[in-house]
């Protein structure tokens, strides 16, 4: 199936845009224009769902940024955010099932721990990698490339 990448975005910031709203965190979407890659539509949509959600979850206040670009022959997907932050020894086992930075600050949040999971679960499935930069108290990034279809 060719997924159009920018469209899937729209809708899952349509979706998450009142969570937003009601921690009056800005939600917004940056595109390059339409960009398509081949996998199954809900799949790539659940990934952007559970990056958005985790980028509003663990932000207080400022924003939460999706950029779209186009890098040779990968789409760069970025969901960034001005949250909490992630310290650095956790990085490594973070995509882990069940795995939760969970060290005082608000933790309380609910959650199972799987939502990473399932996001590198997606990515490898479509030959895509991921990697995030984080800075505790100054916000995290998650970076995913996936393979163009090399169709368009
Ligand atoms: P679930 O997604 O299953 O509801 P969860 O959000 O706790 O639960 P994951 O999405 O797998 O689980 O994330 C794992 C852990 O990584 C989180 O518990 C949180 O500590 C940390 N984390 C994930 N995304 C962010 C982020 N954007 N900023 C800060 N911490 C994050
Ligand atoms: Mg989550």
């Amino acid at each position: 199936e060719r997924v159009e990448v920018c469209e899937v975005i729209d809708e899952v910031v349509d979706m998450l845009s009142l969570k937003a709203e009601q921690k009056s965190i800005g939600l917004s979407a940056e595109k390059d224009g339409p960009m398509t890659m081949l996998g199954n539509r809900d799949r790539v949509k659940q990934m952007m769902i559970n990056l958005v959600d985790n980028a509003l979850k663990y932000t207080e206040v400022g924003e939460v940024n999706i950029k779209i670009t186009s890098t040779g022959n990968w789409i760069k997907i970025t969901v960034s955010d001005t949250g909490i932050g992630i310290p650095e020894e956790h990085l490594t086992r973070l995509f882990e099932r069940f795995y939760r930075v969970d060290k005082g600050r608000s933790r309380n949040q609910g959650g199972t721990g799987l939502g990473l999971s399932i996001v590198k679960h997606i990515v490898l499935l479509y030959k895509g990698k991921i990697s995030v930069t984080s800075n505790v108290n100054a916000g995290t990034t998650f970076e995913i490339l996936f393979p163009k279809d090399s169709e368009q």
